[in-house]
């Protein structure tokens, strides 16, 4: 019997808040391999609030995703046939397989698939904290931040896959470290699993003012560092009480993600405080991945990095769990689990 693979495709373009007739579920056969290809079966999908400026068409720093192709995104999986000398079956391996089932790897794109050693680390983790949002937070910390010991450090999305990593990396150099969440359930893991010094629930505040006096009891000292993951009234709340010389670097802007402005009140502060605020992306950097990788897994694999995981079931569940995690409905790494 032919075996199908089920896969999601991006049907038309949202127009704000993407919606679920913005994607497709079809079925097609799965191929056999042909000389030189993997097959691999999907375990995990990631889902990534990247995925959203993909959706748009335009320039960005990433090709948009063309229309009626596979949702394209990172995935986890086994390798179920192959006739690639490098790749047998039973490998667990981590790749951009997209929202399907299953992936047919093709020879020229074998090399975006990686082997990797599920004996101490799970394999979900490679999507999240040893894996592309947990480089990016080390990304940011080391290359752009770099925090002192004893400087103040904040960071938004604080109980998120990139956010809860770059927290607890910046408290391993020895950074005081205060992070922003959504409710007080988040703040509470924020402050008692991952060990940061406070957290601040920012629905709490509705206005400039007071979110900057919360930031302030947070940050007596002012801040030195921002990971900025939100964009908008958080980040003239940091801009009010940043030190001179502070650093911040620009990760995401989620809050505009669906075509909102993001207004900017106070942007002389940049000036007055010779501020260093720096966009990146963790993709321009494949030479820094190895030693990421490297500190992550070891910290991962002896319990020093916590994480927490959103698991939506099954394929025809991603639309709806993507719509979640741009509304902050997931807590943690946001997957789908197909196996
Ligand atoms: P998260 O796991 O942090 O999930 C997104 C979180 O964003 C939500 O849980 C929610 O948390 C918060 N959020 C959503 N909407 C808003 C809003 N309007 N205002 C404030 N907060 C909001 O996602 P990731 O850890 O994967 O990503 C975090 C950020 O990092 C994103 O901006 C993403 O685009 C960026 N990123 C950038 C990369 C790069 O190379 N530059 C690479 C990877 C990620 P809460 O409930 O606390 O509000």
């Amino acid at each position: 019997m032919t075996t199908m693979n089920q896969q999601i495709l991006l049907a038309s373009r949202p127009a704000g808040e993407p919606t679920a007739s913005n994607f497709r579920l079809v079925q097609t056969p799965v191929g056999e391999p042909a000389d030189g290809e993997v097959l691999v079966r999907h375990h995990y999908l990631s889902l990534d609030p990247y995925m959203r400026g993909r959706m748009n068409e335009g320039k960005s720093y990433i090709e948009p995703q063309a229309l009626g192709e596979v949702m394209g995104g990172g995935s986890v999986g086994e390798v179920v046939a192959s006739r690639n000398a490098g790749f047998a079956v039973g490998d667990k391996v981590v790749g951009m397989g997209g929202w399907q089932e299953y992936q047919l790897v093709g020879a020229s794109q074998v090399a975006t698939l990686q082997k990797v050693d599920t004996t101490h680390i799970p394999l979900a983790a490679y999507l999240g904290a040893v894996g592309m949002p947990g480089v990016t937070a080390w990304q940011g910390l080391t290359q752009i931040i770099a925090p002192k010991a004893g400087e103040t450090v904040v960071v938004s999305a604080a109980s998120g896959a990139v956010g809860g990593a770059f927290g607890q990396l910046a408290k391993t150099r020895g950074a005081r470290v205060v992070g922003l969440a959504g409710g007080p359930e988040k703040c509470a893991y924020v402050t008692r699993e991952l060990g940061f010094d406070a957290c601040i629930d920012y629905k709490l505040h509705k206005d400039l003012e007071s979110l900057g006096g919360a930031l302030k009891s947070a940050c007596p000292g002012g801040i030195d560092g921002y990971f900025e993951n939100v964009g908008g009234m958080t980040l003239d709340a940091v801009l009010l009480h940043s030190n001179t010389f502070a650093r911040i670097a620009v990760c995401g802007m989620i809050s505009g993600y669906n075509g909102e402005p993001i207004p900017m009140l106070h942007p002389t502060l940049i000036l007055v405080n010779r501020l260093k605020l720096q966009g990146f992306i963790v993709t321009d950097r494949l030479d820094l991945w190895p030693a990421a990788l490297q500190e992550l897994g070891s910290m991962v694999a002896s319990g020093k990095l916590k994480y927490r995981e959103t698991v939506a079931q099954g394929l025809a569940s991603a639309p709806e769990a993507f719509m979640g995690l741009l509304k902050g409905r997931n807590f943690g790494k946001q997957l789908v689990k197909l196996v």
